[in-house]
């Protein structure tokens, strides 16, 4: 069963997947130095994946042989297909559609036992490099109308596989936790006359505690309200509503910044599980003055547990200004 169900109070989708519950967990073997001899996303074992739709081949192999720096996949047991049409439909006093959409794997290094901080600027340009194109393809599935980009690393944050992977979904429907940010920041818009996330970056800038660190293109913060301990933001300086509209210019500096985050939350947090995401507008979103596309990062060190649920108040022992001040203040090893 593959389908979006609506909740008739809040207007949530949910999508049920039932194929999700078959997909392999090298987690159970985690502590086994043998996963990695069975691992299907390392080179040589390109026969036990899907078909590439994407990959970066500096030798030029042939597809889906050895030879990849980065390659992007449909996941094998994916939370939705893409075969089919959404066709929304009553279910009593329900509403269900069609779990139509896309979910590929992205690769991001043939080297199994690496993280996103053990890679260079170059092999993390190629993965936002990677992202961006498969983000424009799928901007031509006139059935989608968003996608998710996300990284869950390490099995308290989700990963069934170690392999270094991140993952995207590209969905029919807004998802509610993007629309909640949409409605925010249309609302600050029409009162303010600007962009919520410009004038973010521009009172940090001039407050200086929870800055982590700049560039020309990119600002790395703690943010004023983070939901857990070091929570971290990066977001581009100049007002920029769609990832996919990043320029090559300004993909060295994503990179850099990245590449220097997760060094600081890996030596302060000591290489905690974390979840990565990417918050971007809408295929057509029609406000784009309003809402400003970041990357959000949360490192698992609390668990969200039954008062969070039930509320959606988070409770965050650490204040982000000290966060911020641990993160900038770590020295990198360059
Ligand atoms: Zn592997
Ligand atoms: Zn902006
Ligand atoms: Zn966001």
């Amino acid at each position: 069963m593959l389908e979006f169900r609506k909740d008739p109070v809040i207007g949530r989708w949910v999508i049920i997947s039932s194929e999700r519950g078959l997909r392999p967990n090298d987690f159970s073997l985690s502590s086994d130095p043998q996963a990695e001899k069975t691992c299907p996303f390392c080179p040589g074992r390109e026969h036990l994946t899907t078909q590439e739709i994407y990959a970066i081949r500096p030798d030029h192999t042939p597809p889906n042989t050895p030879g990849w720096r980065l390659r992007v996949i449909p996941n094998k047991f994916p939370a939705l297909q893409i075969e089919g049409h959404l066709r929304q439909r009553a279910d009593g006093i329900y509403d269900k559609m069609n779990g139509v959409g896309a979910h590929e794997v992205i690769i991001e290094t043939p080297d199994h036992g690496k993280t996103l901080s053990d890679l260079n600027e170059q092999e993390i340009r190629e993965i936002f490099l990677a992202y961006r194109s498969r983000i424009l393809d799928l901007h031509n599935d006139k059935r989608l109308r968003y996608v998710m980009v996300f990284k869950n690393h390490g099995q308290a944050a989700g990963a069934s596989l170690s392999h270094p992977h991140s993952q995207l979904i590209a969905t029919p429907i807004v998802p509610k936790r993007v629309s909640e940010e949409l409605i925010g920041s249309e609302a600050y818009f029409r009162y303010k006359d600007r962009c919520v996330f410009c004038d973010i970056i521009n009172q940090e800038m001039d407050d200086m505690v929870r800055i982590i660190e700049s560039n020309d293109h990119f600002i790395a913060i703690a943010p004023y309200a983070p939901r857990c301990p070091f929570e971290t933001w990066i977001l581009p300086r100049n007002h920029l509503p769609f990832f996919e509209e990043t320029p090559d210019s300004a993909m060295s500096d994503l990179a850099v910044i990245m590449m220097s985050l997760m060094q600081r939350i890996d030596i302060v947090l000591k290489r905690p599980p974390y979840n990565i995401l990417i918050h971007n507008s809408p295929f057509d979103y029609k406000f784009p003055e309003a809402y400003h596309w970041h990357i959000e990062i949360m490192p698992r060190s609390t668990w969200v547990a039954g008062f969070e649920w039930g509320t959606g108040f988070y409770i965050n022992p650490t204040p982000p200004e000290e966060a911020a001040e641990f993160l900038r203040n770590t020295q990198l090893a360059r």
